[in-house]
């Protein structure tokens, strides 16, 4: 099955949805503009990329001798991204990137994902290195690496995994030594390095974090540092081997054809590395590449979610069995109730997904260069809160799209030939990486919402009650149509202002909060979904009512609102059991425990 690229969806995403109350309205002209790029990396992405996903998947990248070879077809696939200026769309134009909007490059990451998650897993990983290097290093060191990872002719990789420490990065040992010439020489282990060695690019370039000597146990004594595999010449170009190498990789569920590599640093010499900003703020300034990537990675549940369900959208007007009304002999099975129940849902957590990628894409966009001080401090605010709510829901939404993928296709969803299992395959990393699924609600719960005593949630909450007050507005049919869409939607909003409060009544964050993050993060991002989606509806109805303006060709308001509508009705109407969850679980914390205990007792 070949992978359409969905631009009118996300163009009607980026004109009616992702754009805040106050921000200015986008020109005609931008949009064309929009049109035009997304159409470019569609038709790369359709024709080029997506044919690999498959024979990459069976193939995978294989290491011999320390080297990696990734799947026939990838240099040239990569080659073509690069050299087109793919890598840079949204990087800064002063080093050669394209400046645009980072919710461009989301649409066109969005699209390369779909195409082949695994190759994706490269240039995601240098986009997110670039505003580190430029946020944190010093000019010179930045400039060594910037303009070649921006054209992708470099790439960069992300170094925090140790086989010791995961979750908890305080447990890291990696440890880099003073060479006394303003180098260091670096020693240790990572694990699970995607893309750590390849044969895509001239140099790789490793972002490592590791202890300086005499540092502070804990995650106050992490330092970080640029460790290039070949050292630079003074003329730019690579020049020796660093003393860092491959030990292997991986053998994985999915995205098979990704290199995830064991890196050893410093077997003899130790790594030449070079210290980035201060001492000891290492894990800050790696946040910044963090937070680029928890972007991409929500965005891969995006991605995979589109593919998932235009696999079985497909399949369900092909496969023919049993009888329905208006068929003679047997019929699609996309005629049966039941089978449309599943591309309900398949389609209304995929279009959740978008609408919350582009909203929150756009917060960031605000928050890095909107012209307004109160658009910029609600995109800063927003950007905070919305990093780890698309994460997890996202990625997790990924899981369930791909899964309904195969139940779609029956036996054949379990045979590989199809596809479909490789995207639920594919999908099933995206939880875990970049922070754990639990550690986003966690993250969500303790950094984002008791510190401001809920305070962000509440404007979030506000402003969703504003979409749904709009519906009062339309011509009474699509009125009549989306009253009970947005009467789910407010009662998951009330839902969620009643669980923040029963949160920050609570402070510190004691085992019943922690408890409670996982429930409270669906029940926050199905209030947005279920709000957002509202959102697109309304402005559907409106370019119905006032002839479609450009970037709208996928604004059928009728279609809009069904999407709505289905989300409301199979995931909205959740929130009432989240809260109780959340507000008034069942089992004390004895009883959490204790559950565990009936095998062994
Ligand atoms: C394919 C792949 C590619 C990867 N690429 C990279 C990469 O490029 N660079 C890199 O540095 N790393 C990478 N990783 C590593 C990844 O980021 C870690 O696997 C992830 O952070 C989880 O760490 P862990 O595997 O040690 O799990 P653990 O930390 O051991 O967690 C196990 C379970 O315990 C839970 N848990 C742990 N601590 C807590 C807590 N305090 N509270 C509640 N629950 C908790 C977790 O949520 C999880 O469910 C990659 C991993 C994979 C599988």
């Amino acid at each position: 099955m070949t992978y359409r690229a969905p631009v009118d969806d996300i163009l009607f995403n980026l004109m009616a949805v992702a754009p805040g109350p106050s921000s200015p309205d986008i020109p005609t002209e931008t949009c064309t503009d929009w049109r035009a790029i997304l159409e470019q990396a569609a038709v790369l992405v359709e024709e080029t990329i997506a044919p690999l996903n498959r024979p990459s998947d069976v193939a995978g990248s294989v290491f011999e001798n320390g080297v990696v070879r990734t799947p026939p077809g990838w240099r040239e696939a990569y080659a073509t991204w690069a050299e087109a200026g793919w890598n840079g769309v949204s990087l800064p134009e002063s080093h050669g990137g394209a400046g645009l909007p980072i919710a461009i490059g989301t649409a066109t990451m969005e699209m390369l994902t779909s195409a082949c998650m695994a190759l994706s897993t490269l240039p995601v990983l240098t986009q997110c290195a670039v505003p580190a290097l430029l946020a944190h290093a010093e000019p010179a060191l930045a400039d060594t690496y910037l303009a070649k990872l921006i054209d992708g002719s470099w790439t960069a990789t992300m170094n925090l995994t140790e086989p010791q420490a995961g979750s908890d990065l305080g447990l890291l040992r990696t440890r880099a030594e003073p060479a006394g010439d303003g180098t260091y020489r670096l020693y240790g282990q990572k694990t699970f390095i995607t893309f750590g060695e390849h044969d895509l690019a001239e140099n790789i370039i490793h972002l490592v974090l590791a202890r300086l000597p005499g540092a502070p146990a804990g995650t106050k004594g992490i330092s970080f540092f640029v460790v290039p595999k070949f050292l630079v010449n003074a003329d730019g170009r690579p020049g020796p081997r660093n003393d860092l190498r491959c030990a292997g990789i991986e053998h994985k569920l999915g995205i098979r054809a990704s290199p995830t590599c064991t890196m050893i640093y410093g077997d003899d010499r130790g790594a030449t590395g070079w210290l980035v900003g201060e001492p000891h703020r290492g894990l800050h300034y790696m946040f910044t590449m963090m937070n680029g990537a928890r972007l991409a990675t929500g965005l891969q549940g995006v991605a995979i979610a589109e593919r998932a369900f235009q696999q079985a959208l497909a399949y369900a007007g092909e496969r023919r069995q049993g009888r329905a009304a208006g068929y003679s002999g047997a019929a699609p099975i996309i005629a049966h109730p039941d089978v449309r129940r599943m591309l309900g849902r398949m389609k209304g957590l995929t279009a959740a997904n978008r609408a919350i990628a582009y909203f929150t894409a756009a917060a960031i966009d605000d928050a890095r260069s909107a012209d307004d001080d109160a658009v910029r401090r609600r995109g800063k605010r927003f950007a905070d809160l919305l990093t780890p709510i698309f994460k997890a829901f996202s990625t997790e939404n990924g899981v369930e799209v791909a899964s309904i993928g195969i139940q779609v296709h029956g036996g054949m969803g379990y045979i590989e030939e199809t596809g479909a299992a490789q995207h639920w395959r594919d999908a099933r990393v995206p939880p875990i990486y970049e922070g754990t699924n639990g550690i986003q609600a966690i993250d969500l719960v303790t950094r984002k919402v008791l510190p401001d005593g809920g305070a962000g949630i509440q404007a979030l909450i506000e402003e969703c009650r504003g979409v749904l007050a709009s519906v009062d507005t339309l011509p009474a049919d699509f009125c009549g149509a989306l009253k009970p869409v947005a009467a789910v939607a407010s009662t998951a909003l009330d839902d969620l202002g009643t669980a923040t409060q029963w949160l920050t009544a609570r402070r510190p964050a004691g085992d019943d909060q922690l408890y409670a993050a996982s429930p409270y993060l669906r029940l926050a991002a199905i209030a947005l979904g279920a709000s957002l989606l509202t959102k697109g509806a309304v402005a559907a109805a409106r370019a119905a009512n006032g002839g479609t303006p450009p970037g709208m060709a996928a604004a059928d308001p009728k279609a809009r609102v069904g999407l709505a509508a289905v989300f409301a009705d199979e995931f909205g109407v959740e929130t009432p059991g989240l809260l109780r969850k959340i507000a008034a679980p069942v089992p004390t914390p004895e009883l959490r425990f204790a559950a565990l205990e009936v095998e062994s007792a």
